[in-house]
């Protein structure tokens, strides 16, 4: 049987020394998110957000529970394979947009397809593709900074989609913009979603998490 499931967290716990003691960042997360889910998460200063998108991210390890990624417990993973499926099947979003400067909006997006050995030709077909996606054809070849917030994060959201992931992670993705540009990023996300795109979303903006498909609130590393 296929499944349907794209992230499954049981029982996942992570906890940071503090001075003696210990601070629970995460206590006993469960989740389950599905194949065209569109999820947000939102939650205070501290609790518990990042560390949450790390470990989805592959970026840190739970100290217990398991992470399954597409059926598959990633306990079982070198540290080799969890940067290679990191590379090809996860997509991040930054609050910060991470552009690299010198770069046209273009050659962002086709960065992670270089590194990931996609023909020439492919690359060309799929970033017009990607900036199409994100309306952003004409400014193809815009440095970041001849583009306003709310443009430079849809390049973003166009090079995390390059590779077609199995998910899209967006750490406060609308953190940095105003309350337009925010809207314009979060219906590109929307639109995504609609053609099929897995989505989990951090955002401080409960307006905005209200218009996902879910809505978790995470409460000292709890989720609710
Ligand atoms: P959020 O993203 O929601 O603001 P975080 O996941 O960054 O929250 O942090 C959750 C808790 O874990 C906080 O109490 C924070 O101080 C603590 N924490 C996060 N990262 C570290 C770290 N590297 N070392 C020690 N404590 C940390
Ligand atoms: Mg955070």
């Amino acid at each position: 049987m296929i499944s349907n499931t794209v992230i499954e967290l049981k029982n996942i716990n992570k906890t940071y020394p503090l001075g003696r003691e210990n601070i629970s960042a995460l206590n006993d997360i469960n989740l389950t998110v599905n194949k065209g889910d569109f999820l947000a998460i939102t939650g205070a200063s501290g609790s518990g957000k990042s560390t949450l998108m790390n470990i989805l991210g592959f970026l840190d390890i739970q100290d217990s529970g398991d992470y399954l990624f597409l059926g598959e417990n990633c306990k079982k993973y070198s540290d080799a394979e969890l940067s290679n499926i990191r590379g090809r099947k996860i997509g991040f979003v930054f609050q910060s947009f991470h552009l690299l400067p010198n770069l046209t909006a273009r050659q962002n997006v086709e960065l992670p397809l270089i590194y990931n050995h996609i023909s020439k030709k492919m690359r060309k077909n799929i970033c017009e593709e990607a900036l199409e996606k994100v309306g952003l054809t004409e400014r193809g070849n815009h440095k970041p900074n001849q583009l306003s917030g709310g443009q430079k994060q849809r390049v973003a959201i166009a090079r995390a989609m390059a590779l077609s992931p199995s998910i899209l992670l967006a750490d406060e993705p609308t953190g940095n913009l105003d309350p337009i540009s925010s809207e314009d990023v979060l219906n590109n996300l929307i639109k995504l979603n609609n053609d099929g795109t897995t989505i989990i979303m951090i955002t401080h903006d409960k307006a905005l998490a209200k218009k996902a498909k879910r809505h978790l609130q995470i409460q000292n590393g709890r989720i609710f």
